[in-house]
């Protein structure tokens, strides 16, 4: 990944950087959304997302934030009452919680310490302890805390227990390892503005035949986000309702682009991303929020903020003097971590940049290396 011009250094885990040439497709003038030329678009889009999802489902495109297709995902197979799982091991897993909740799903939570990642063995035990659970969420990779769960694990549990997986994959899916058919699961929802290089407004969800069945008697609310309606209109290469069709121009060339990069090298690189980001950030002699570094994520990573540094002043700091946006922490996080974002379109000389402009600005604001 080499061509772009982005006059910012952009490291917050989404929106993500845009390349120059998807940016110029997001402007192209409209066309009728329910013309031939666009029907083609939405089966290349669809076609190209399948083979990143690794799944023989449809993939559906919902013109709404990450958020709003995590709400799909709920309304779509549940029914109010059901017995429902919460995984959570940040802030995402309790908003994934809070949704099916709002929906009328009696839910309960498995949380974590903000840092740690969920244990398989610990779904399984709540599985047995309340054999009525209909569905377990779940969140691949926490963007919050900068952690990754043990996703094909955990769904392996959910399978031998024949529950329904539904799965937050929005910072995860098109940047890290992940199969949805192979590992099982019902429900898998991405956003655009994270590993995909387009702007946010679109939101990806397949489900699996498990999901379709449960689809025919869930009985939660829905219209806009009703995946049977968005079915229906995707065999005429169709969005049941204006779709955001610049998103659709600009994410028609992404995935051009990522398919000719191909699925494993663009997996090698955010490893190689994460492992950059972790290694230096111990070499300026910070630590990592992330408690055992298996987990670690290769799209964000979460740094303690050392004892004296306002973590507001570093990112001010920053962005003021190296052009350089990283994220603060999330709710009970704010203050105490800030994020830095690897995913999409990312290489070692953004990394390089980051750590450089870290150096400086840590030093000028007076930290001092804890001894050995
Ligand atoms: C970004 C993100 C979301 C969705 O957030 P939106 O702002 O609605 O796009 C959900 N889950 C995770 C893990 C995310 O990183």
């Amino acid at each position: 990944m080499t061509q772009k011009q982005n006059p910012v250094n952009l490291r917050i885990p989404g929106p993500t950087p845009v390349p120059p040439d998807i940016l110029e497709a997001v402007g192209k003038p409209m066309v009728n959304h329910r013309g031939r030329p666009f029907a083609a678009l939405v089966e290349r889009i669809t076609a190209h997302l399948k083979s990143f999802f690794i799944t023989q489902q449809e993939v559906m495109v919902l013109s709404c934030s990450g958020t709003g297709g995590l709400e799909a995902a709920v309304v779509n197979v549940l029914s109010p009452g059901d017995k429902v799982l919460g995984v959570s091991i940040g802030s995402f897993g309790n908003r994934f919680g809070t949704i099916a909740e709002i929906y009328g799903a009696d839910v309960t939570m498995l949380p974590y310490e903000w840092g740690q990642a969920a244990q398989a063995d610990d779904v399984r035990k709540a599985l047995k302890a309340e054999p009525d659970i209909r569905a377990v969420l779940v969140t691949h990779n926490e963007t919050s805390t900068g952690v990754t769960n043990a996703l094909a694990q955990i769904a392996e549990v959910v399978r031998e227990a024949d529950k329904l997986i539904l799965v937050d994959a929005v910072s995860s899916l098109g940047a890290i390892p992940f199969e949805m058919d192979a590992w099982g699961l019902d429900v898998v929802v991405t956003g655009s503005q994270k590993g995909w290089m387009v702007p946010p407004g679109l939101a990806f969800v397949a489900m699996s035949e498990r999901g379709w069945n449960a689809f025919e008697s869930a009985r939660m609310p829905r219209f806009y986000f009703d995946l049977g309606k968005h079915r229906e209109s995707l065999t005429k290469g169709q969005t049941p309702f204006t779709p955001a069709m610049s998103v659709f121009f600009g994410l028609d060339v992404a995935l051009a682009r990522m398919a000719e990069e191909g699925l494993e090298s663009i997996q090698t690189r955010h490893r190689r991303m994460g492992d950059m980001t972790r290694r230096e950030i111990k070499a300026l002699g910070l630590e990592l929020f992330c408690e055992d570094e298996r987990f670690a994520s290769d799209t964000v990573t979460a740094v303690k903020a050392p004892d004296g540094i306002d973590v507001n002043a570093l990112r001010n700091m920053m962005e003021d003097e190296h052009n350089t946006v990283l994220a603060g922490g999330q709710a009970k996080l704010s203050g105490k971590i800030f994020r830095i974002g690897h995913l999409g379109l990312v290489d070692e000389s953004d990394i390089r940049l980051t750590m450089d402009g870290l150096a400086q600005s840590l030093e000028k604001l007076g930290f001092t290396r804890p001894s050995a």
